[in-house]
């Protein structure tokens, strides 16, 4: 029940986020691996090289050599692991028939079937059926758990799995259908990374300006350690 008080507190502070930012599902899934380590603004410069050589699609990616397609995603950093990432990406999804074949895949099977390609690890596995496969799964990231732990509802070093079916057990009492929750879990993982990077930083959060204050029993220790 406060999963989701937090999440009208941060809606009704931020507004809809509008992710993910890509034309198309495809592009998302390429977005969930080259956002790994890096900010977007990177990621949004390797796409745009990506589509200007005509590689925004898997069977490009896939044909072209790993030293070329490394040289095109050099702004995303890490790009020679990267490159290999996305081919892999791209073989295991011509091999399935392509996006669209993926809806004869209930929940859990795609999920594994993720997990099961090179590079793909549970938090862009999650981007990827949340964000591209509109499947209802909430991605755990570091602003998750920062966030979550700085409110005292999590530990904050939960293994990632526990602490997914957890939020998702919690929020699923305020849904009915998985059609209601694709867009609450997309919204409120968006509004985390925002509430995170404005309010909740890493390094001397802002909690004398945040909307969570009141219920955040960390907001007067940390406030008080800002130096
Ligand atoms: S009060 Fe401070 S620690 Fe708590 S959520 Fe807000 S910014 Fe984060």
């Amino acid at each position: 029940m406060r999963l989701f008080s937090i999440y009208q507190i941060l809606f009704d502070r931020y507004g809809q986020q509008h992710w993910w930012p890509g034309d198309n599902a495809f592009e998302i899934m390429v977005g969930a691996v080259l956002t790994q380590n890096t900010a977007w603004a990177n990621v949004e410069r390797a796409i745009d090289g990506l589509r200007r050589k005509q590689l925004l699609n898997a069977e490009g990616m896939a044909a072209c050599s790993p030293e070329q397609l490394a040289q095109v995603i050099r702004p995303s950093g890490y790009f020679n692991i990267k490159a290999k990432r996305l081919q892999s990406l791209c073989h295991w999804l011509i091999g399935q028939g392509g996006v669209a074949a993926l809806a004869r895949y209930d929940d859990a099977s795609l999920r594994q079937l993720l997990l099961s390609v090179h590079g793909i690890g549970p938090e862009t596995a999650d981007d990827i059926l949340l964000y591209a496969c509109q499947r209802p799964v909430f991605v755990i990231d570091a602003y998750t758990r920062r966030l979550f732990s700085r409110l005292a509802l999590f530990q904050g070093d939960e293994a990632y799995d526990d602490m997914r079916l957890a939020v998702q057990e919690a929020l699923s009492k305020n849904t009915v259908s998985s059609a209601e929750r694709v867009p609450l879990f997309n919204e409120y993982h968006a509004l985390i990374v925002r509430h995170a990077k404005i309010a909740c930083r890493k390094k001397s959060p802002r909690c004398d300006q945040c909307c969570l204050r009141v219920l955040c029993p960390s907001a007067s220790v940390l406030s008080s350690n800002v130096v």
